[in-house]
């Protein structure tokens, strides 16, 4: 998308969290919020959000704020929330099947279509509503998948990554500890729980809030 490229990619990826607390207001029938509001809100020094805001053409004005139907039209326009954005899930586990049963529809439009796992016993399943099929049928069901979830097994991960990019995934959620490769032009984001989780106790030990001024 052209409109989008322009964007900060550190910008677009407060995108969602603005879009989600202004669906909020939305829903709350409030038609303005000020750049203070939003920042306790989202946890967004306010400058940055006044910077974020100037490049979606919405220059707030001095004690009225920003107006919540428009910027609401930007970003449905840009996150593309008018297209539901077909997603896959691959690894029907523990955590597979959180994601099959969390309701991703709450909050925005994207929402899994199918899953698929090597367990024969969970083929046939639906969870969530999503129906389970085996992985070999992976070829045969996708066809314009952009997205796809990764919650196999580390062994399996790239292996799963090449059939996915040979089918036309145009972007990963890699939530397996395995640094995947793909070819340009696909788009993997990594979210490795147990590393999170470590970082954040490490960040709570060795910097203790009170001492760096605040910042995140
Ligand atoms: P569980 O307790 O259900 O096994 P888990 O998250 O601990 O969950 P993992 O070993 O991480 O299990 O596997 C996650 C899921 O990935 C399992 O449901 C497994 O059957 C599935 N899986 C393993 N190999 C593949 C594969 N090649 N293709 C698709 N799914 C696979």
């Amino acid at each position: 998308m052209s409109e989008q490229n322009k964007i900060p990619q550190a910008t677009a990826r407060r995108l969602p969290l603005y879009y989600r607390f202004l669906n909020n207001l939305h829903a709350q029938e409030k038609f303005r919020v000020s750049s203070k509001e939003l920042s306790e809100a989202v946890k967004v020094d306010s400058a940055t959000i006044r910077r974020d805001f100037s490049y979606f053409g919405a220059l707030g004005k001095k004690g009225y704020g920003y107006n919540v139907e428009y910027l609401l039209g930007f970003f449905r326009k840009t996150l593309d929330q008018d297209d539901v954005t077909n997603i896959v899930l691959i690894g029907v586990g523990n955590l597979g099947t959180a994601f099959l049963q969390y309701n991703f529809t709450k909050n925005n439009n994207t929402k899994i279509e199918m899953a698929f796992d090597a367990d024969k016993s969970k083929v046939g399943q639906e969870i969530g509503g999503v129906p389970v099929y085996h992985i070999d049928e992976l070829e045969d069901k996708i066809s314009d998948i952009t997205v796809a979830i990764l919650t196999v097994p580390v062994s399996e991960a790239q292996n799963i990554t090449d059939r996915l990019v040979q089918t036309g995934a145009s972007g990963i959620l890699n939530f397996t500890p395995a640094r995947i490769t793909v070819p340009e032009g696909v788009r993997v984001h990594h979210i490795d729980l147990a590393v999170e989780l470590q970082s954040l106790v490490y960040f709570i030990k060795h910097y203790p809030l009170d001492e760096v001024d605040g910042s995140q």
